[in-house]
């Protein structure tokens, strides 16, 4: 098995650092020690992006089960949730609100446009709608959707905000004092391992006794009785949660979220320079592109397969598209452990990759 680069949005590459922890000594998640952990993890999650009403939920599970989480708990089910969507992310939170069967509007893009922040003040018009879900980064096309002017329509309307971030915690700016709860997981910005994921809500939210969860495992009021002990009422991916410490360390040495942001925005720049000097176009425009992933058109003369095997052989994972994008676009993360011999191999190889046909 050859080591690859890892260029897809989460899993990410791990450092040497953060792939060391997940070999510390085994450890009982129902001890002291543990339980010392989840509350190092809760304040440094939450010390990421200050927000003095926020408490971070820790839960064993991916990105999914985070929103999913957070929408169980914290979706009403006697007035309605607006989705906000402009991808996959986004609809599949409306899929997940009616697997829960709760009330909800879609308020759906095509997935190559912004959203319509007027007609998100329009449906806010309505009382019934008393909560806004959206996502962040939509991975889907890499484009960053203004989590600020959500947040701030809210406020306007006196409405609850509810926030996928899951692809731009620890690597964009986030309003998450703005937000009832935002959603995230330990394997994409943050650059931990694949297994925990948490939700930072704010103690209000997760003390008020709504009983709206229609789920056990999903009910992130029964983790914050529980968590403020540093217990979980679960098992928790205790080697994930080491991963997870390592991997904050990391992140507060190189300058928390706008330091890491700037290192995203650097290797994008250079993937960009390079896949444009082949005439390519990136799908998003600048002003509204993540820092760490831009979707690219595949060039004319290949088809997604050829490239990825290309890239693959010369070291990379990049990443298909979804949906009806699938098949007409290819991905480029540079999330995780890249250093900048990894960015020169990965420029020269995407160069002999999309020059002209020649792979
Ligand atoms: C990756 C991602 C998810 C889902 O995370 P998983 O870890 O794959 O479950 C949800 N939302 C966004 C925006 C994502 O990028």
């Amino acid at each position: 098995m050859t080591a690859a680069i890892l260029l897809n949005p989460g899993p990410v590459t791990l450092s040497e650092r953060v792939r060391q922890a997940l070999l510390r000594p085994d450890m009982c998640h129902r001890e002291a020690d543990f339980a010392a952990l989840t509350h190092s993890l809760k304040t440094r999650l939450c010390a990421t992006y200050p927000a003095a009403e926020h408490e971070a939920i820790l839960l064993t599970g991916s990105g999914t089960a985070a929103v999913e989480a957070m929408l169980a708990t914290l979706a009403p089910v006697d007035t309605e949730t607006l989705v906000v969507a402009n991808g996959v992310y986004g609809e599949r939170m409306a899929a997940m609100l009616a697997a829960q069967r709760k009330p909800h509007r879609l308020l759906r893009a095509e997935w190559t446009d912004g959203v319509d922040l007027a007609a998100v003040e329009a449906a806010l018009a309505d009382p019934r709608v008393t909560h806004v879900a959206a996502v962040h980064h939509e991975t889907t096309t890499g484009r960053l959707n203004d989590a600020d002017a959500l947040a701030a329509l809210c406020a306007r309307h006196d409405r609850r905000f509810l926030l996928d971030a899951v692809s731009s915690f620890g690597g964009e700016s986030i309003p998450v004092s703005s937000c009832e709860a935002v959603a995230a997981t330990a394997n994409k910005c943050l650059h931990g391992s694949p297994g925990v994921a948490f939700v930072m809500a704010t103690r209000a939210a997760l003390e008020r006794d709504d009983d709206w969860a229609p789920s056990l495992y999903l009910d992130l009021r029964r983790y914050h009785r529980e968590q403020q002990s540093g217990f979980s009422p679960f098992t928790m991916a205790v080697h994930a949660c080491f991963a997870l410490d390592a991997a904050l360390d990391e992140l507060v040495e190189h300058g928390g979220w706008p330091a890491r942001r700037a290192r995203y925005t650097l290797l994008s720049a250079e993937v960009r320079a390079a896949l444009g000097g082949c005439g390519l176009e990136p799908l998003v425009a600048p002003d509204h592109r993540a820092s760490m992933l831009t979707a690219w058109p595949l060039p004319p003369h290949l088809a997604y397969a050829d490239l990825h095997a290309a890239l693959r052989g010369a070291g990379f994972v990049i990443y298909a598209g979804q949906g009806a994008l699938a098949g007409r676009i290819f991905r480029i993360a540079t999330m995780g452990a890249i250093n900048d011999d990894d960015l020169a191999r990965l420029v020269a190889a995407l160069r002999a990759c999309c020059t002209g046909g020649a792979a």
